[in-house]
């Protein structure tokens, strides 16, 4: 691994750089970084502000990696402080960087915080999440004259954020004049408790009720903060009132928030959307254009592989891609399937054993191979029978938590016949692809 000993590390990255970008990009950008420290372990730079860091990082993470310490992950090691005169804060250093950053940029006049990388054209759309996404590209293009409130919900990492922050960057690109503030439930009461403690409530409701369009992330958090269910309340109805749209995302649908009746009422007067994990189609093409992004070769086996495993968020897969393109870049060794399985063993989703029936596996196998559960009990030999067969008795051997003769048992089978099965299905979805995707969906079908 590169350490930093040399002073003119720095130097060598900036000659490197010279050759590679034009001179306005380099004097604009660049040559403003100043080099504060440099240990084997990180560099210390100084910048004039959050664009220049994100710049950089953006730009050149790949280069800095040749010349700058870098972790285990092959992130650079770089501590960033904004030497910006204009930031009020005392300066400290931000933490060090050891996940791709989340650049921010600023709408003149008032703050709006939007991660740069969360717009429409980079949201893969499937059938879970593709009448969210028309409706909140609806929202951006004729902003409260569609549906209002627009009520987002589902889980961890399926993209509600990335469309808040698609509706917005829409919005501030398209229409400059309208006034817009997309913001976590959690800044709001924050800048709620700030304005009451410097006495400035009026200032704040000023602002929030003259707003065009206001997105407030994660609404969930305002479970159980009953002073601030009520501010929220009423600059909901002032807005709405006004025709002035609003967007909301949520981890729960409205109803079952422990909202007061009016919150939840006034919620559900828009269309309220659920967005849902993308299926096994939509999240390849996720992985590949993450893979795309960070200029990652994957194949269609191997992205085929890590769906199938990974299944219920986004980020994870967005994450086994960054875990993927770190270690390949590092060893400089092409991704297989044995390679992905290995790096992101850990990852990787597996149904609990305990709650497993004979039964439930049954009806999966017949489902997705099309046969009868009866037929699998039964005793025929054809092919079309006996292949799904031994794949149900593999699966039970991998996945209920009790004994082999239990298993046997519960199959009418001796607990040889059960090992025979299980290692016959072992050894072929090593060579048959399409039967250990069928293998992988049976596993997921399973109802525990
Ligand atoms: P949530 O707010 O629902 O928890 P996020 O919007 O933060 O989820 O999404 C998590 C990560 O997954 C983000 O990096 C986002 O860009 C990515 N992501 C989620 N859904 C999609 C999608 N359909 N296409 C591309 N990226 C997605
Ligand atoms: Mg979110």
């Amino acid at each position: 691994m590169l350490t930093c000993e040399e002073r003119d590390t720095w130097s060598q990255f900036l000659e490197y750089i010279k050759k590679r970008c034009s001179s306005t990009a380099f004097d604009n950008w660049i040559a403003p970084i100043k080099v504060l420290e440099c240990t084997a372990e990180s560099v210390r730079l100084e910048v004039p502000n959050i664009f220049v860091k994100a710049y950089l990082l953006d730009n050149y993470r790949k280069e800095l990696s040749y010349f700058i310490p870098v972790d285990e992950n092959g992130e650079p090691q770089i501590e960033f402080v904004i030497s910006d005169t204009t930031i009020k804060k005392p300066l400290t250093p931000t933490p060090r960087i050891t996940v791709p950053p989340e650049p921010q940029v600023q709408a003149p006049g008032y703050e709006i915080k939007l991660n740069q990388f969360y717009k429409f054209d980079t949201f893969i759309e499937g059938p879970t999440n593709q009448f969210v996404k028309s409706a909140a590209v609806g929202i951006a293009t004729r902003p409260g004259r569609s549906y209002n409130p627009l009520f987002i919900h589902g889980g961890v990492g399926l993209g509600k954020t990335h469309l808040l922050h698609g509706i917005s960057h829409y919005v501030l690109e398209n229409h400059k004049k309208l006034r817009i503030q997309c913001i976590t439930t959690e800044a709001f009461i924050n800048d709620l408790v700030d304005s009451l403690r410097n006495k400035t409530v009026d200032k704040m409701k000023k602002f929030y009720r003259t707003l065009d369009i206001l997105l407030v992330d994660d609404i969930q958090f305002l479970q159980n903060r009953l002073n601030f269910e009520e501010e929220f309340c009423n600059t909901f109805e002032s807005l709405i009132n006004q025709n002035k749209q609003i967007v909301i995302s949520s981890d729960k649908p409205p109803g079952q928030l422990k909202l007061s009746e009016r919150m939840v009422a006034r919620m559900e007067w828009g269309l309220v959307a659920h967005i849902g994990m993308p299926d096994l189609e939509t999240r390849v093409a996720i992985l590949q254009h993450k893979a795309e992004q960070r200029e990652l070769k994957i194949s269609n086996n191997v992205a085929f592989f890590i769906a199938e495993h990974i299944y219920s968020n986004v980020r994870q897969l967005e994450g086994a891609i960054n875990r993927l393109s770190a270690h390949c870049r590092l060893l400089d060794q092409e991704l297989t399937e044995e390679l992905a399985e290995k790096i992101l063993s850990e990852l990787f989703q597996h149904a609990p054993k305990q709650r497993v029936s004979a039964e439930n596996i049954l009806k999966s196998v017949a489902t997705v191979f099309q046969v009868r559960v009866s037929d699998l009990k039964g005793t025929s030999r054809t092919k079309e029978i006996a292949l799904p067969r031994q794949v149900a008795m593999y699966l039970a051997k991998e996945m209920i938590n009790e004994s082999l003769m239990m298993i046997a048992a519960s199959f009418g089978k001796t607990h040889s016949t059960i090992l025979h099965a299980s290692k016959t299905i072992e050894n072929k979805i090593k060579k048959d692809e399409s039967l250990r995707r069928q293998v992988a969906l049976c596993r997921r079908n399973i109802d525990a």
